[in-house]
């Protein structure tokens, strides 16, 4: 057992996977590999046991730390924190996203808020280009698509619009991710930039999933060629985990890694718990397997300057891979290399994505209802709350979850877990 239980004394910087971390120290802990005297700290338990050290775990022990005084453990089954979210320097130094690009958007004021306690940002929108027909468009469609795909010189929202409208099939009832994408743009557009793509990415047809998928990246009348329109759009300056390494310094808050929590309960005495990995996981596949969509990475470094012109170029059609992402573009990292991920869709593998259709729905709530019923475990995040949720989605839902934490007497169960909107 190669976990680590950082102690509130004496203060040493920790090297954790490169990053240095400026937190506290580290022991071994005693009763998994060999003797260590008990401290105080260690005689005294913890009030919270944070099983994920991603964004719906660190934001809540960072808040039940600082906001609520309690004593936490948070720990993680990876060599690191920040979860997905996790960043770091690359073998030829470049700032890379260890699990596929995150870029970071919301509308929400109280987000920003928040998260701007621990970092600075580097203003960033997004730019995604999608391979069609050996021409680069921009994705989501939009009237620059359409005008480059065919030739046209649609000059306003309204010729637009009414190009879309003259396109568009006629769908009863939007349920699937191909209804919400035909009824809008049509056939043609569906097959080229849509279909292809998500066939890849989830293994499944679009009319088999949820429409809010193929949602996410609406088309839009406009020529606006970023991906995203949220009203903040920014990378967190030094980068995510650099961001986490300050939510989690606190003299409240010690970091397991390298441990599955599974590993550790009986050995570590705590009053509560918050549990952010996948709910089935939690009830030992009760119900069966919730399915989780994966992904296998592969980075390339090259002895060049720039690869690509935009951050994300997407190949809907050819290629195994879904898409490509060069991380300098993201970071603004000046350097003369250049890294880049391919992202491979799986069905097994680390859990990345819950699969939006019916039936998946149908078992997350019978899980939902356990963990309804369990007192004294919350259930934060996009794993746990089985939801296709963005950085800035969990991190609202986990301010949220804290205050119903708080507002919560131990030994009773925990409020309806908690959604929350775009
Ligand atoms: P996670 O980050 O998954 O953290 C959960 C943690 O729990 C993990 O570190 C895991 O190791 C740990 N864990 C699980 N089980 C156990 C256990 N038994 N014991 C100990 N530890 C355990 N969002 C955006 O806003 N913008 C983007 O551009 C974006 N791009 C993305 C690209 C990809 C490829 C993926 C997969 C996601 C992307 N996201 C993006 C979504 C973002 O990653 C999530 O919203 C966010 O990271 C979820 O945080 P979380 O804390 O819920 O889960
Ligand atoms: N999508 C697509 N073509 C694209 C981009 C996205 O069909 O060029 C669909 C696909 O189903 C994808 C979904 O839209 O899974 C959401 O895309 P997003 O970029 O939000 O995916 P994520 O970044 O979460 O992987």
């Amino acid at each position: 057992m190669n976990g680590l239980l950082r102690t509130a004394e004496p203060a040493v910087p920790v090297a954790i996977e490169g990053s240095l971390q400026d937190l506290t120290s580290i022991a071994p802990i005693g009763a998994m590999h060999g003797f260590v005297p008990p401290t105080v700290h260690q005689q005294r338990s913890f009030d919270f046991m944070i099983v994920g050290a991603g964004f719906a775990g660190a934001v809540l022990a960072e808040r039940l730390a600082s906001q609520a005084g309690k004593r936490v453990l948070i720990c993680d089954r990876r060599p690191h924190i920040a979860g997905n979210a996790y960043d770091h320097f690359d073998d030829a130094g470049v700032l890379v996203h260890r699990y596929g690009p995150h870029i970071f958007h919301t509308n929400s004021q109280r987000v920003v808020d928040y998260l701007s306690r621990f970092t600075e940002w580097r203003p960033y929108e997004h730019r995604v280009l999608a391979e069609v027909e050996g021409q680069l468009l921009p994705m989501p469609i939009s009237r620059a698509t359409v005008n480059e795909l065919y030739g046209l010189d649609l000059k306003d929202d309204a010729s637009c619009a009414a190009f879309f409208a003259s396109i568009a099939e006629t769908v009863e009832q939007v349920r699937t991710s191909e209804d919400i994408v035909v009824s809008r743009v049509g056939r043609d557009l569906y097959n080229k930039f849509v279909r292809g793509y998500t066939r890849k990415q989830w293994g499944l047809d679009p009319s088999q999933l949820d429409a809010s998928v193929c949602a996410r990246i609406a088309p839009r009348v406009n020529d606006d060629r970023r991906y995203f329109t949220d009203s903040f759009q920014a990378m967190p300056k030094h980068g995510f985990t650099r961001m986490f390494e300050r939510m989690l310094a606190h003299p409240n808050i010690k970091i397991l890694l390298n441990t599955d929590y599974r590993e550790v309960i009986g050995l570590i005495p705590f009053d509560r718990m918050v549990y952010t990995g996948p709910i089935d996981e939690f009830f030992d596949l009760r119900f069966g397997k919730l399915p989780y969509r994966s992904l296998e990475f592969r980075f390339e470094t090259h002895d060049r300057e720039w690869c690509q012109p935009v951050a994300v170029v997407n190949y809907p059609n050819d290629h195994a891979y879904t898409r490509s992402t060069e991380f300098k573009h993201l970071t603004g990292q000046d350097h003369p290399k250049t890294s880049v991920v391919y992202e491979y869709p799986k069905d097994v593998g680390d859990p990345y994505y819950p699969v939006p259709r019916p039936e998946n729905a149908d078992l997350y709530r019978r899980y939902r209802e356990l963990a309804e019923a369990t007192p004294d475990v919350f259930f934060a995040g996009r794993l746990a709350t089985y939801k296709y949720y963005d950085m800035h989605q969990v991190v609202a839902q986990a301010l949220t979850v804290f205050e119903n934490i708080v507002a919560t007497p131990s030994g009773v169960p925990a409020p309806e877990l908690v959604s929350v909107t775009r």
